[in-house]
């Protein structure tokens, strides 16, 4: 079970998805989950990252993401998420589906992106929905029109997914033929539910097999690091477009 086989499975589909988590970030440098270092290790996800906090710990809640937005500006993507945009351009990726907030697939060239959780790079207001740039919010500043509470467009805890993003995987996963899976722990509902309404082909490629993931049946599981093994897929493909 190679990168050599996943390059022959990406041969013979006609509609591959790639959904994405938190691991196909860490090698840009920013930590996944339960990652034991960085900054999700003092703090539960499930108390900040809640709407909850918004409503009623907001100075918490607006430090955290702007600690967390702050340290994106020193992360560029990787390897991995470049060699994942060039596959869409050569036809080969129709859609990344992505956990991740952190829009390095779209900085690495990535178009077809249906972010699941949402970004933390951009702003709204919390009670009118209008946009604000992302230096007012790290400067504490309100709502310019409604007084409001500003917030990233992330999913916290509590929110519904973005329905636009949902409805695009979901098509897209019903018509695919091969659906990649890269860096998640497939934990996270409802988003672990996405690789079993697939008919087509299952891979799976993380650093380890975690509980979660041994309850789907995985065509091909690669254990390793996904900008690893992204670069050995793109080798055995050589020129091969669609
Ligand atoms: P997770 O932390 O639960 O799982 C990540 C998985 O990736 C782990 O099983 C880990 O072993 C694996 N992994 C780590 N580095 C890897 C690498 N280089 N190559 C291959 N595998 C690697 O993450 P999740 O499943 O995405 O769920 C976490 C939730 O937290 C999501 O809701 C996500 O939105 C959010 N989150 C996002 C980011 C981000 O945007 N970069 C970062 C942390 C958390
Ligand atoms: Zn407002």
């Amino acid at each position: 079970m190679t990168a050599e086989t996943l390059a022959h499975l990406m041969k013979q589909s006609n509609r591959t998805v790639v959904l994405t988590g938190a691991g196909m970030s860490t090698e840009s440098g920013i930590p996944d989950f339960r990652s034991s270092t960085g900054l999700w290790r003092n703090i539960n996800p499930r108390i900040v990252a809640s709407t909850e906090s918004l409503q009623k710990n907001y100075e918490q809640f607006r430090e955290f993401y702007q600690t967390r937005m702050n340290s994106l500006n020193n992360c560029k993507p990787h390897e991995g998420h470049l060699i994942l945009a060039d596959f869409e351009k050569r036809g080969l990726v129709s859609l990344i589906a992505t956990q991740n907030v952190d829009q390095l697939h779209q900085q690495a060239g990535s178009k077809n992106v249906a972010e699941l959780h949402g970004n933390i790079v951009t702003i709204r207001c919390q009670k009118c929905g209008k946009p604000h740039a992302k230096e007012q919010f790290l400067n504490n500043s309100i709502c310019t029109y409604c007084s409001g509470k500003l917030r990233p467009n992330v999913v916290l805890f509590g929110e519904t997914l973005p329905s636009e993003a949902w409805d695009r995987t979901l098509h897209e996963i019903h018509q695919a033929d091969l659906v990649i899976v890269i860096g998640t722990s497939l934990e996270v509902y409802p988003v672990n539910q996405l690789p079993s309404m697939s008919k087509g082909k299952l891979v799976y490629i993380n650093r380890e097999q975690t509980s979660t993931s041994l309850h789907y049946s995985f065509d091909l599981v690669l254990e390793g690091s996904a900008g690893k093994i992204l670069a050995d897929v793109y080798q055995e493909l050589g020129d091969f477009e669609k």
